[in-house]
């Protein structure tokens, strides 16, 4: 081990440290493989020791520890990330904080709790009173509150509440600075989102405050469909339905639903060959307008679970979205990777037209319906296509961004990279503030190679689209 970092361990003796290389290799790594270009970039890329502490002493002393001796620190909750957003580029210490997952308290519509409890065991504790989290990932059994805030978008339940970066949605985070004698720093709203999506390079968050939403039993639906276009349809016409309380929309390709068919047996007779399927949550008692939307659209149920029984069996359509789709296509065709784009709300139908008449065969569609932070409706995509070379992901990429489409770039492992390279003074500011010497991923935010610049052209009080630009 580096001295520095033998000297942190040392400092430390209550934590439990993994410096097993096998194991810290493993711990250091999330789902990038779903890239081929990461998956050759972030080769070989790991953490020196992986610290494993369960309380707020416990983060506080590494911390420390690692600032006292200018040792490098990235966070992980649970790592399922699709960047390598938990991968320490220039090794040092992984702070893992899966460990640290206590639901502090539940006041009402309003929760509190550890960054590293499990999104799946926070609902669960959540719902005997009526309430459980706004939007989860469909990794939402494993992945932590944590990294969803440091590295996440949204998912299940944006269809009603946007993406959780949307105003209302955190209300505050704990913190702490990066330094000998950290500083413990509490954020609220908005402020507390100045260290959303950073994947953990301008802040440590110790606990979220979240707004929540009502718990309803959610039965879970396919509608499927002979043509395209009549899916679509019925996909956007249900999403943005006042009346029907639903808990997500999402659509499959007749391709799409031949790979998750072929991944997911007992999934097949919800999915027949050739066409086309919108699956769906819904509440129970939303189970009748469901059917009349249907057949209006010309659509059929294939597939239908009440909660008593996706609960009996464990498996839920949730596991079937968002990038879970991608994972089982993956399973039955190693070639397949993705793109994530964000369609403006109104043009957003005809562009998926355009586009899948451009790509015809060669790009699968799937999309998922939400609400934008603007809470109108419209959709995002996980559009998947065989990996030919770079060049080829680039072009399919410009493409829908020639098309007027946003493109959110899940090839590339540097924060702004993903966001068209747009750099932002206040993140710089707020790692400057929280993390002066640097320490946490070093190498990861671009634009703190370039603070001084940025930093001294003065600091905008909001995202300021001059400097964005930058
Ligand atoms: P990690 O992967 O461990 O960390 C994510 C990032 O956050 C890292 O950069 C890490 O350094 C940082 N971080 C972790 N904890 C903290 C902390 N306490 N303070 C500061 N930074 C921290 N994402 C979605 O948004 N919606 C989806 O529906 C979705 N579906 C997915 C499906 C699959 C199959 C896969 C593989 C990924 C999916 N993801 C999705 C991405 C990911 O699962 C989620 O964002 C998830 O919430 C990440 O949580 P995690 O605990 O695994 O975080």
């Amino acid at each position: 081990l580096p001295a520095a970092l033998a000297q942190v361990i040392a400092e430390t003796p209550g934590i439990d440290w993994v410096t097993d290389p096998g194991r810290r290799e493993r711990l250091s790594r999330d789902f990038a493989w779903f890239s081929p270009v990461l998956a050759r970039e972030l080769a070989g890329k790991s953490a020196e020791a992986v610290a494993r502490p369960t309380d707020e002493a416990g983060v506080v002393a590494v911390v420390a520890a690692c600032a006292r001796h200018g040792v490098a620190l990235t966070p992980r909750g649970s790592a399922t990330g699709n960047y390598g957003q938990c991968t320490p580029v220039q090794g040092g210490v992984l702070l893992d904080l899966s460990g640290y997952n206590a639901l502090l308290w539940q006041r009402g519509g309003v929760a509190r709790a550890q960054a590293g409890i499990r999104m799946g065991a926070m609902d669960d504790q959540l719902r005997p009173s009526g309430w459980e989290l706004r939007c989860v990932p469909s990794t939402f059994r494993s992945a932590t509150l944590g990294g969803l805030y440091g590295g996440g978008f949204g998912g299940v339940g944006s269809i009603n509440h946007g993406p959780l970066a949307a105003t209302g949605n955190v209300l505050g985070v704990r913190t702490l600075t990066i330094e000998p004698e950290p500083r413990l720093v509490e954020l609220r709203a908005p402020e507390a989102l100045l260290l959303h999506h950073v994947y953990g390079t301008n802040g440590i968050v110790l606990e979220l405050e979240v707004a929540l939403a009502p718990a309803h039993p959610w039965l879970e639906a396919i509608v499927a469909f002979d043509d395209f276009d009549a899916a679509l349809v019925f996909a956007d016409t249900f999403a943005a339905q006042p009346g029907i309380v639903k808990k997500s929309v999402t659509l499959f390709d007749s391709a799409v639903c031949a790979l998750l068919a072929q991944a997911l047996p007992y999934l097949a007779d919800g999915l027949p060959a050739g066409h086309h399927a919108v699956p769906v949550l819904v509440a129970e008692w939303g189970e009748q307008a469901l059917r009349e939307l249907a057949a209006a659209h010309d659509g059929q149920i294939t597939w239908r679970q009440t909660a008593a029984e996706v609960s009996a069996s464990k498996r839920t359509l949730v596991e079937t979205t968002w990038n879970h789709t991608t994972l089982h296509a993956l399973k039955v065709d190693k070639s397949i990777t993705y793109i994530q784009s964000g369609f403006p709300a109104g043009p957003h139908l005809e562009q998926v037209r355009a586009l899948r008449r451009h790509f015809g065969d060669a790009l699968l569609v799937h999309l998922e319906f939400i609400r934008n932070r603007d809470g109108l409706p419209t959709c995002s995509g996980l559009q998947m296509l065989r990996f030919r070379d770079d060049a080829h992901l680039d072009d399919v990429m410009q493409t829908h961004r020639a098309h007027g489409v946003g493109i959110a770039n899940p090839h590339v492992w540097r924060v702004e990279d993903g966001k068209q390279g747009a750099i932002n003074a206040e993140i710089v500011a707020t790692k400057a503030r929280f993390d002066p010497q640097g320490l946490l991923n070093p190498g990861k935010l671009r634009g703190w190679d370039e603070r001084e610049r940025l930093l001294t052209a003065g600091l905008p009080d909001t995202r300021s689209p001059a400097l964005a630009t930058l």
